[in-house]
């Protein structure tokens, strides 16, 4: 039996291309990645349930990080990576390859969909960069490609495979419902890398500090002010700050004020004139505390919290902009 992987991202066009394959009696083995900007692994799984296939998780946060950091082939629109990533992704799947006596590497792409990473000269370019020329089959658009290693070797009828190309969705739709395929996420949902306040955030972390694991998980969460070379971030809920306060055990100063409800807020290389002048009047502001009178905030590291007092000021009167 022929045997292969279909890289899932949770969306539609990797379920129909798996869906294909299987109509080709190919067996069919779901291959997902995560990272620290994306995790389409619930999707997928509920997808891969939908279709009958596994799913084999991959994390790529450390690699996934450094290509982010410096892509080759550069940025999308805005801090994605598109090409450099897909290659990545096409890399990892080869080298997984032998141990799952994998015949060839199929994904959902589809030609003219995405601006950046799926015209002809992307989709040559990730399988170059992957050592995967001629290799990868794309069932949504192979009418309009030159035949892959799997059809020229007749593991797939060529025939039987489509000719999707351009932004329109409306035959995967159409395919969708035909199949009764319905757990997918929409087009590129969930990468936080195509997100312009993710992307503006993760700038100016790049900028002024070191872009780690840690720190761009952080950009998810709360209001963030820039102030030099320190960081203020306010919670901006309950389940925010819950996530936030663990952050105060990674070397973070911690504030909150003492007798009222209100944020969790982080500081990154602080000094006293920050804390003072910036962090204590903006957790004042986001409390519930009174804005007229003097407040006790509790300032500190690892549990050992000091009182400082201050009184609210908000971001506009202190010359901030959030990031
Ligand atoms: S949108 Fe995100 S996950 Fe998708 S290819 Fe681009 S960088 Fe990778």
């Amino acid at each position: 039996m022929v045997r292969a992987f279909v890289l899932m991202s949770g969306g539609l066009d990797s379920a129909l291309a798996a869906k294909l394959l299987l109509e080709q009696e190919v067996k069919v083995i779901g291959v997902v990645f995560t990272s620290y900007f994306f995790s389409p692994v619930e999707r997928s799984r509920s997808l891969a349930k939908e279709l009958q296939i596994p799913l084999i998780t991959v994390d790529i946060s450390e690699e996934h990080l450094k290509i982010v950091l410096s892509p080759p082939h550069g940025y999308g629109k805005n801090m994605n990576p598109c090409i450099d990533c897909h290659a990545l992704m096409l890399k990892k799947a080869k080298a997984l390859m032998p141990e799952y006596n994998i015949d060839f590497i199929a994904t959902g792409e589809v030609l003219g969909e995405r601006t950046m990473s799926q015209n002809l000269n992307s989709l040559h370019i990730v399988e170059k960069e992957a050592g995967l020329n001629g290799m990868v089959l794309r069932p949504l658009s192979a009418g309009l490609l030159s035949p892959t290693f799997a059809e020229r070797m007749e593991m797939v009828d060529r025939t039987k495979l489509l000719s999707i190309s351009g932004k329109s969705r409306k035959e995967q739709l159409r395919l969708a419902s035909e199949y009764g395929i319905s757990g997918y996420s929409t087009p590129a949902g969930g990468c936080l890398l195509t997100d312009p306040g993710y992307s503006r955030r993760l700038r100016d972390l790049v900028k002024h500090d070191e872009a780690c694991g840690e720190s761009v998980k952080l950009l998810k969460f709360g209001r963030h002010f820039r102030v030099n070379n320190s960081k203020i971030i306010i919670g901006r809920n309950e389940d925010e700050n819950l996530w936030m306060e663990k952050f105060s055990e990674d070397g973070y100063t911690i504030l909150r004020v003492e007798a009222y409800e209100g944020p969790i807020t982080l500081v990154t290389n602080p000094t006293e004139q920050i804390i003072s002048n910036y962090a204590v009047p903006l957790t004042i502001r986001y409390s519930d505390a009174p804005k007229d009178r003097e407040i006790t905030v509790l300032c500190g590291k690892s549990g050992k919290m000091t009182k400082i007092k201050g009184k609210s000021m908000t971001y506009e009167t202190l010359g901030l902009k959030p990031i």
